[in-house]
């Protein structure tokens, strides 16, 4: 097994969770949650939403960095990560992508922001994965103090 994965917001370990197969880090402290290259798509495709996985990843549209910012670091490569903005329920959001192709990271929120844009039904595939992330996601909440 690889090593863990720093979260590059806080440089804790992250936690590697599997759901349907595919293994997602997420941060411990609540900060987001990291995908690999391909694993998003992997995650859709295994709940049976090829259509959906494609749908998805072709809507990010990589923008530039707002001047003076310091960008987060890809946690396989630690290259600084272009910004690529995602449509989301209710606005956009901006995600942090590898620019060698490592994966992608969703600040926490993000990732439930992005599905609930594509879940138009409650039953749809991406409704499923929707509902059982936001368990993690809000499970990991109360660990997260500033
Ligand atoms: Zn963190
Ligand atoms: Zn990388």
């Amino acid at each position: 097994m690889a090593p863990p994965m720093l979260c590059p917001v806080c440089a804790e370990e992250q936690v590697i969770v599997e759901y349907e197969g595919v293994e997602l880090d997420l941060c411990v402290e609540g900060h987001g949650i990291w995908f690999d290259d391909q694993e998003l798509h992997m995650l859709l495709e295994s709940v049976d939403s090829v259509g959906a996985a494609k749908s998805l990843e072709s809507t990010f549209e990589a923008i530039p960095s707002p001047p003076g910012e310091t960008p987060k670091r890809c946690p396989r490569c630690s290259t600084p990560m272009e910004h690529v903005r995602a449509p989301a329920d209710p606005d956009p959001v901006i995600l942090d992508r590898c620019r060698h192709g490592h994966g992608l990271w969703f600040d926490a929120g993000e990732l439930r922001a992005v599905l609930a844009k594509h879940a138009s039904t409650e039953d749809s595939p991406i409704a499923r994965v929707y509902e059982h992330l936001s368990a993690f996601e809000s499970g990991a909440d109360h660990g997260a103090e500033e």
